[in-house]
């Protein structure tokens, strides 16, 4: 069974678009027929937890635009994020060197090699048209959307094209993969199969539904319980290989990861990670505290994926959805630095040209 069905009613959207369906083994998590409801339930406690992040002084928009209203303070933003001890010449390394004026942006000229650097090169903004006050704004309006930003409502507020939002949101998106790609998860880690959209009318049914693109959830959690860390990643299948390559990059050794009766996740072991499955047997998903913050971070990733996206191509964008969802959810308790923390995360990123930000994502 898949969420498909439960959640129809609360979306006009097609039963195939933007579902989060959680396949148990038939049985063993709900009785047959019996909606799962679990994702979109968030335990008291974790409702408290939320508070004190919905509560938190954000970044407001007067103090972002006093700070990176104008072009020269996103420049002097984005040169002091690139080279904040002073400029460094990417060629030779040496910091002697003078300004050249006259462009767009800064260029600095290497004294020593004479090479020629513009504050924009090897950044995501190289070879942008656009205002840096735009990408600046962009920046903002993502890192402090609660729950995503589509790219429509992203050239309602910047006023630009639909192709230049998409554009710049899935480079920001990137940018946010490429930061929690290099987090591996440690100590206690709970996992689950999960899924990115849910059966066509007419198609297969739960696991091997052909328009289901598959993705392990996995939180780990602090010493007295709290989740610190999440991570959601695609995989090609839930296969033993799939789950052992997939431990092998995220999961520091000597981890203890916790599932249900889903044999493949025995895989783990293969990573050095011990493995320990929690017997379902005919429980709901609220009496099972193992997965309760499993459960608590898709409710929210469905909410968000439903609330803010349309439709997407699962299998080419969808880890880069999950990864803007995570880089949001592993930073919740610090939404004020959240801006400045991502502006320091695209300028430290490799430019993006547009083919590659089209192309499908490698993992399946
Ligand atoms: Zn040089």
């Amino acid at each position: 069974m898949t969420l498909a069905a439960a959640t129809e009613h609360l979306s006009p959207r097609p039963a195939n678009l933007l579902v989060i369906s959680n396949d148990r083994q038939p049985g063993s998590f709900h009785a047959p027929g019996e909606a799962y409801a679990g994702l979109q339930i968030v335990p008291e406690e974790s409702a408290m937890a939320m508070n004190r992040i919905q509560f938190q002084p954000g970044l407001s928009m007067p103090e972002f635009l006093r700070r990176f209203g104008t072009e020269a303070q996103c420049a002097a933003a984005l040169e002091h994020a690139r080279w904040s001890a002073g400029f460094r010449c990417p060629r030779c390394d040496r910091s002697d060197h003078c300004v050249l004026r006259g462009g767009t942006h800064k260029v600095f000229q290497c004294h020593a090699c004479r090479h020629q650097t513009s504050l924009i090169a090897g950044t995501i903004f190289q070879g942008t048209k656009l205002p840096l006050t735009v990408w600046f704004l962009a920046i903002y309006l993502v890192s402090q959307a609660k729950t995503g930003l589509s790219a429509l409502a992203l050239k309602r507020q910047l006023g630009v094209s639909y192709p230049t939002a998409w554009l710049i949101q899935h480079k920001l998106m990137q940018v946010m993969a490429d930061r929690e790609e290099r987090y591996v998860l440690t100590g206690q880690v709970h996992v689950d199969d999960a899924y990115l959209g849910g059966e066509r009318s007419g198609g297969k049914v739960g696991r091997g539904s052909e328009n289901k693109v598959p993705f392990v959830a996995a939180v780990s959690l602090t010493e007295d319980g709290h989740p610190a860390h999440t991570k959601l990643s695609l995989v090609p299948g839930f296969t033993r290989t799939a789950i052992a390559q997939w431990a092998n990059a995220h999961l520091a050794p000597g981890s203890t990861v916790f599932s249900d009766g889903l044999g493949c996740f025995s895989a783990v072991t293969a990573a050095g990670c011990t493995h320990q499955v929690t017997v379902v047997g005919g429980r709901k998903p609220n009496d099972l505290p193992e997965f309760k913050w499993i459960n608590t971070v898709l409710g929210n990733l469905k909410t968000s994926l439903s609330g803010s996206y349309h439709a997407f191509a699962f299998r080419k964008y969808g880890a880069r959805y999950l990864a803007a969802f995570t880089y949001r959810f592993n930073r919740r308790f610090d939404l004020q630095t959240l801006p400045t923390r991502l502006l320091a995360a695209a300028a430290g990123c490799a430019p993006r040209p547009m083919r590659s930000t089209r192309q499908a994502e490698v993992h399946c």
